[in-house]
């Protein structure tokens, strides 16, 4: 199989490192679906890669909603949509410090950033064990290995994704399948537009590298992931960090 053959799901591909992901590997050739929790995000990404790729597929999937979930599933099975790579990146944070956390917060940010990696893995494992051949690679965080004050929400359901790519990535590692754990540190997308100055003055002083990173820092390592010569690497988490926080 070559690339040109290969299909990638990308959930949250409308926005910040998803976008950069999806971008990246339509212009390396591949045949894309990207999801967006609204249809006009959908709309968005086919006109957006439209112009990189005539393979691009743009589709609505709200983690949020579990009706929203079965229907992009169905469609998935029922047009025979094969995954090859699977990319789980939508992600959202609702920060608070735990004393004050609701319930709403909590389970939001584990529905999204974890259940729903479950749920579409589950999905997609299917034909790459027929296949096989398959790579699936999770977005974590910086935050699911050291932790952060007014985050426990986010840490947890990071720290599940990387125990998740750990475990799947043994299940799956005698189908010839992958599973590998993405964990960026600070990157400039909306989801660190939230910070105010005196926060991103904070983080700097953390980071070698003195920066935010951009998202096609990430998704260049994405990228390498899902390509033959990382045919060798599962299990792993690699970190995306400018030195924030260093194995
Ligand atoms: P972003 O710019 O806020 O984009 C989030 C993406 O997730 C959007 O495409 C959004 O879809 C999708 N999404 C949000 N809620 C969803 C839901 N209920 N169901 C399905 N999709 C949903 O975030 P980002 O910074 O690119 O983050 C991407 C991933 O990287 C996340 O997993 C995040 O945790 C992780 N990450 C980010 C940073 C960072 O500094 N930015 C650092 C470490 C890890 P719509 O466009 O339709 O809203």
């Amino acid at each position: 199989m070559t690339k040109e053959t290969r299909n990638v799901l990308v959930t949250g591909a409308n926005r910040g490192i998803g976008r950069a992901i999806s971008e990246s590997f339509a212009k390396e050739g591949y045949s894309i679906i990207g999801t967006s929790t609204t249809a006009e995000g959908a709309k968005r990404i086919m006109s957006t890669l439209g112009n990189i790729s005539s393979k691009v597929v743009g589709l609505q999937l709200d983690f949020s909603n579990p009706e929203s979930i079965e229907v992009f599933i169905n469609k998935l099975v029922d047009e025979q949509k094969r995954v090859d790579i699977l990319v789980n990146n939508a992600g959202i944070t609702r920060d608070n410090l735990t004393l004050r956390m609701s319930k709403k917060e909590w389970l939001d940010v584990i529905d999204i950033n974890l259940n729903s990696v479950f749920h579409i893995t589950k999905t997609c494992l299917k034909g790459m064990i027929k296949n096989r051949w398959g790579r699936i690679i999770n977005i974590s965080s910086v935050i699911g290995s050291v932790g952060n004050s007014g985050q426990s929400n986010y840490a947890a359901s990071k720290s599940g994704v990387d125990g998740f790519s750990r475990a799947l990535a043994q299940e799956m590692g005698s189908r010839n399948i992958t599973v590998n754990s993405v964990a960026p540190g600070f990157i400039e997308t909306d989801m660190t537009q939230k910070l105010v100055d005196s926060q991103k003055k904070a983080i700097l002083k953390m980071i070698p590298l003195q920066r935010l990173g951009t998202s096609s820092e990430v998704s260049e390592v994405v990228k390498f992931l899902a390509s033959d010569v990382a045919s060798y690497i599962t299990g792993e988490i690699i970190h995306v960090n400018g030195g924030m926080f260093m194995k």
